[in-house]
């Protein structure tokens, strides 16, 4: 197979907050791991702009660090690191005063694409923002890259909106979702708009229901405070859910090109039916033996936040009226994994005996572990004794169906940092999109603190709450199991 790259331009990459977890975690060795595929030109240069006092040669081997630390061990080459790092160099700065500004003024080249990653607090978006065009380093050609969280609230979001419009166009903004730079997720566009097989049946004449899980096996142990303030609904369901659906949801755009994929990922949002608190399960984990539970991670004991969600949401239009999206995402779960599973409605009729077994198709959009796709079909199980029918996969495992290059399959940072740099922003929020998420989301937040309510307990390493299961099974459907 011929694969194809979109080269990118020549770039300065300035990451604020270069010396942080995100940073050090994520982008940096997302940033290597596309050198190492020799797709950073070669006069191409990042630059690290945080508060801690270091020089170039400090920088570069507190990146050299976190490569070793966070990059795989097959993936790592001495020669590619010093490489690497080579591009790399270091201005200390305060987002709040004047230290460094000049120096970064200096650095900064203006016949490259421009981009600056925010990788700070939201507090911060403002002070950097305001000092990028007061030190005459932003231009038009500048690109700004804003992590999550974009708000608490409708008013939050609608206030960062403002206060980044005073310096740059939408046109310049790129909020990561990192969620939308999974392969999978790409694939999911390419299944349903590059094949005539899916997208006839892709409505609620032909869906019975779908399913979106995220479920992890981590605690909120070290990040507690923060957690508590935000809750699985801000934290994971605002957000990460909400694109998956909007994608699984949307109607096809005319064209895979920024604002026709985002003006339809708006629409749908738009068209989410307010939620009842009876279609909401709100859990937190209890304590396991020696493990603690989650009132004592968030330091707080009268903490009403959920760390477990489980939610029905309709959605008001002419594809989907009567089919519902089950959404739910916890910590502390039996096991780590993202899906989207779209269970088909069963055939009108049965041409079988009552006796051969009624079955319906699946298709599972795997986002991780092992990203993939799986179709079940009904066969008629092979052998004698009469007509009985059985459900098989049609597995698409993309490290099995494509071979060595599914291997070099970029994670969703390196895929979203390199979009940044070719200017795609297909795969970013747009403001209004962020604000009508919240938009939805507030009444629901609201209605809780009026009520006050504790969410209910539920087990670590399990499923999630007794009543997350009884939301479906009051329908006559059944969530698939967390494994
Ligand atoms: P962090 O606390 O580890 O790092 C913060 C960075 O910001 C440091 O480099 C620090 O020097 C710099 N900084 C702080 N105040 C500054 C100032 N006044 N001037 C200049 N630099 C300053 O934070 P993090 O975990 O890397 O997170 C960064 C952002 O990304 C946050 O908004 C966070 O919510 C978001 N985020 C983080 C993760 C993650 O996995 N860590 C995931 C998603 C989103």
């Amino acid at each position: 197979m011929v694969s194809r790259v979109i080269p990118v331009s020549s770039f300065d990459l300035v990451i604020f907050g270069g010396t942080g977890d995100l940073a050090r975690r994520k982008i940096l060795p997302g940033l290597y791991r596309r050198f190492s595929a020799g797709q950073m030109p070669e006069n191409s240069r990042i630059i690290g702009a945080a508060r801690g006092d270091l020089d170039d040669d400090g920088y570069r081997k507190m990146v050299a660090d976190a490569i070793k630390e966070f990059v795989p061990k097959d993936r790592q080459d001495k020669a590619t690191i010093d490489g690497f790092i080579d591009h790399l160099s270091y201005v200390p700065i305060d987002a709040r005063g004047d230290r460094g500004w000049k120096d970064l003024a200096k650095l900064v080249r203006k016949d490259v694409v421009q981009a600056f990653y925010f990788s700070v607090g939201p507090g911060l978006f403002g002070d950097l923002a305001e000092r990028l065009h007061s030190f005459g380093i932003a231009s038009e050609m500048s690109r700004i890259v804003v992590e999550k969280p974009f708000g608490r609230d409708l008013a939050s979001a609608k206030s960062l909106n403002a206060v980044l419009a005073e310096s740059f166009d939408e046109s310049q903004i790129y909020r990561i979702d990192h969620y939308l730079g999974k392969e999978t997720v790409q694939n999911l566009m390419a299944v349903r708009f590059a094949n005539v097989l899916f997208e006839p049946l892709w409505n609620a004449q032909y869906i019975d229901h779908v399913q979106i899980t995220v479920a992890e096996t981590v605690s909120v142990e070290g990040r507690g405070a923060y957690y508590d303030k935000s809750g699985a609904m801000r934290d994971m369901v605002q957000n990460h859910l909400m694109q998956l659906l909007c994608l699984t949801a949307m109607e096809p755009p005319s064209m895979f090109e920024p604002d026709a994929v985002r003006d339809e990922k708006l629409k749908v949002i738009r068209a989410l039916d307010p939620v009842p608190t009876t279609n909401i399960v709100r859990g937190q984990y209890g304590p396991d033996g020696d493990d603690l539970g989650y009132i004592d991670h968030s330091e707080n004991p009268d903490s009403t936040t959920e760390s477990f969600i489980a939610m029905k949401v309709d959605i008001s239009n002419w594809r989907w009226k009567g089919t519902p999206f089950y959404l739910r995402t916890g910590k502390r779960l039996k096991a780590r994994m993202s899906e989207i599973v779209i269970h088909f409605k069963e055939t009108p009729h049965s041409i079988f005996e009552e006796d051969a077994g009624s079955h319906a198709n699946v298709l599972t959009i795997r986002l991780q572990p092992d990203e993939g796709m799986d179709l079940r079909v009904t066969i008629k199980e092979p052998g004698p004794g009469g007509m009985r029918l059985v459900d098989v996969p049609l597995d698409m495992t993309f490290a099995d169906a494509l071979g060595p290059s599914a291997e070099d399959v970029p994670d969703a940072y390196e895929r979203l940092i390199m979009d940044v740099i070719r200017g795609n922003q297909t795969l970013f929020m747009r403001g209004d999109e962020v604000e009508a998420a919240w938009a939805w989301t507030d009444p629901i937040i609201e209605e809780w603190q009026a009520r006050n309510e504790r969410p209910v307990n539920y087990e670590p390493g399990s499923s999630g709450p007794e009543d997350a299961l009884m939301l479906l099974h009051r329908d006559g459907r059944k969530w698939g199991e967390v494994r």
